[in-house]
């Protein structure tokens, strides 16, 4: 679980910023649910043979009284839920986006954390294929948006639950007879979740699962044709993709379409975005049937793509530092100051750290000043205030490289001055 910490937090802000635009522009509204739910939801809701249920929650028992509770390990449970606890389906489908951490207890390594962050969006109450597409696009515009480069887009059906079945007994069939070739967790999984042991990520087992039985090829008509029209839709809008038939997902309540975008660019944990349709998770966690599609994708993981890349991230440059020789002058400064923030100039006020030493000299504060990345400095001396002004000196190369005196009456005729080294 990690900190984050200056500077690096401006880039969490970036990243965030850019996503509740692009939501906005989809028509995608925020939905906030609690970080811990009970551990039944999880349960019932990912399924119990699955990594995360199996051994990478975080579950306890609540102290007060018994419930068994759990900091949720994604947020599409919790979404249902709400959705189902709140009937926001009753005048139609909803359009819902959440940013927020998730937690795992898997090993820590680069890309794969236990406290994480994700941002998802889910259509919940739409049947059509026009919604995993739309669900698709919107992924793709965010990419485009933070100038993410290298990701491709996989995607697969996993048909209906009856097409699944079909395939599951001749995926079965086939696993016993390549018994020898399967790790321990496969041989555990051979009944209860067979369809995960395609998703393994064991090299030793690559060639078995390459040969097994592919889903698609048990799907029907209806499920074809789903399909093809997401890919139709991609196609007309300039989106590549990739058919890989083995991509499964983590959680069991997939159908239908499934994606995924990689990268080969951070090792072994290279999916930085997944999702699917989920037309019965609705109804299992006891809401009316209906259908949805959703995705979340991993923020540490989009964050660490894009430092290795040209972005439009730029670090927010502070417009001012103000120098204040004498604490005499801090009432007049400090409303001065107050007076340019409502300006949406970005000021810091010199503060001095020790106990005793007023509020240091000259020379230390324009150091500080320096430091701070201001473009100007403002100076409020003596000679300066007793004038009525304060003393404005460009502190970089481009801000103008002089110094002049404004008016403290007038701030609104000199903010922009301030703001124009951004
Ligand atoms: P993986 O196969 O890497 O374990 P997953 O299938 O468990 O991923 P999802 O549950 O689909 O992942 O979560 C969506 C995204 O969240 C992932 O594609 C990844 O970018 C991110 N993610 C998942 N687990 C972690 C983690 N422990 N640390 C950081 N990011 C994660
Ligand atoms: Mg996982």
């Amino acid at each position: 679980m990690n900190d984050i910490l200056p500077p690096d937090s401006a880039r969490w802000e970036w990243l965030e910023e850019k996503v509740r635009t692009l939501m906005a522009r989809y028509a995608y509204r925020n939905i906030r649910t609690p970080i811990v739910e009970p551990t039944a939801l999880f349960v019932r809701g990912l399924g119990e043979v699955t990594d995360i249920v199996e051994k990478e929650m975080y579950s306890f028992e609540d102290r007060l009284n018994g419930e068994q509770l759990t900091l949720r390990p994604e947020s599409t449970a919790g979404v249902v839920r709400a959705t189902v606890e709140h009937s926001l389906l009753y005048d139609g489908g909803k359009r819902l986006y959440y940013m927020g951490p998730m937690f795992r207890h898997e090993r820590p390594q680069r890309g794969r954390y236990r406290q994480f962050h994700q941002i998802g969006a889910e259509a919940l109450g739409f049947h059509g294929a026009e919604i995993d597409a739309e669900m698709i696009l919107l992924a793709d515009a965010l990419w485009k948006e933070l100038g993410l480069a290298d990701v491709r887009l996989e995607i697969n059906s996993l048909g209906q639950p009856d097409e699944r079945k079909a395939h599951r007994a001749a995926l079965i069939a086939y696993l016993e007879q390549n018994a020898s070739q399967l790790d321990e967790e496969a041989r555990r999984r051979l009944y209860s979740n067979p369809l995960r042991i395609l998703d393994t990520k064991n090299p030793a087992m690559q060639a078995v699962v390459e040969a097994a039985p592919r889903l698609v090829d048990y799907l029907g008509e209806a499920s074809l044709a789903h399909f093809n029209a997401v890919k139709a839709i991609l196609d007309a809008n300039g989106v590549a993709w990739r058919f890989n038939p083995r991509l499964v997902r983590g959680m069991d309540y997939y159908n239908l379409t499934v994606f995924e975008f990689v990268t080969d660019r951070l090792g072994a944990q290279g999916t930085i975005c997944g999702g699917g349709r989920y037309d019965y998770l609705i109804e299992q966690i006891g809401g009316k049937p209906a259908p949805a599609v959703g995705w979340a994708l991993g923020v540490e993981r989009v964050l660490e793509l894009l430092k290795e890349q040209e972005t439009g991230f730029r670090a927010p440059v502070l417009d001012a530092y103000a120098v204040i020789p004498d604490a005499s002058a801090l009432p007049v400064a400090m409303r001065t100051l107050q007076g340019l923030r409502a300006l949406d100039v970005r000021v810091q006020m010199h503060s001095p750290s020790g106990p005793s030493e007023g509020m240091g000299s000259m020379k230390s504060q324009f150091k500080k000043a320096d430091a701070s990345g201001a473009a100007f400095a403002l100076v409020f001396g003596a000679d300066e205030l007793a004038r009525g002004n304060v003393l404005v000196k460009a502190l970089r190369d481009g801000a103008g490289g002089q110094q002049s005196e404004y008016s403290l009456q007038d701030l609104a005729a000199w903010a922009g001055h301030l703001q124009s080294q951004r």
